[in-house]
């Protein structure tokens, strides 16, 4: 049997698929000592959320596990509101919406699909400047793409020399200190 997948791995596959073996490597110990301010800051944003901190409301789930056998994938999830049938995923600040998130939001919408919840909104939630970012239900193209992405998360070999690494995103890397494929020349 395939091992699942953790669905905060995705964001971080997409930013480079490398930093999934740093994630992995150091996740168990203290991040301070490669984590940026701004994702301290993220970090603590979430450990609110991991303490549910936000609402004792019993229509509101918070940080609650997750899976899809469907897609292979187990996690947690920010907050649903039951009776809204709301699905809201909190980030300290968002600035932009990158393809890791919503691959992120349809994962965790695809898993309270299977586990028997009826979901009928989706979308991101920024804290700093307290602004909700709706996002459409995916459809079975985004499903696909999402599945594509899985299957590549789970054939993609850290010795592959043809890996080819992104300039751009080497130099806003967390890892880039530890990595021997970090490149900062065009
Ligand atoms: S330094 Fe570059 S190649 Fe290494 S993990 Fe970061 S983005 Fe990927």
């Amino acid at each position: 049997m395939e091992e699942n997948i953790i669905i905060s791995n995705l964001n971080d596959f997409i930013f480079c698929p490398r930093s999934i073996y740093f994630h992995n490597l150091y996740s168990t110990n203290d991040s301070s000592l490669y984590h940026t301010t701004v994702q301290q800051k993220g970090r603590l944003a979430h450990e609110n959320i991991d303490e549910k901190k936000y609402s004792t409301k019993k229509t509101i789930l918070q940080g609650i596990d997750i899976y899809s056998e469907e897609l292979g994938v187990i996690g947690k999830i920010d907050l649903f509101d039951t009776e809204k049938k709301e699905l809201i995923e909190r980030k300290r600040k968002i600035i932009k919406l990158y393809e890791g998130y919503y691959l992120q939001l349809y994962a965790q919408y695809f898993c309270l699909k299977e586990m028997g919840y009826k979901v009928e909104k989706i979308g991101f939630y920024s804290l700093s400047d307290n602004k909700k970012f709706p996002v459409e239900l995916p459809s079975e193209k985004e499903k696909e793409e999402l599945l594509k992405i899985l299957t590549q998360m789970r054939n993609f070999n850290l010795e592959d020399k043809h890996f080819s690494q992104n300039v751009k995103k080497c130099r806003m890397c967390i890892y880039k200190e530890l990595c021997d494929y970090y490149k900062d020349d065009e």
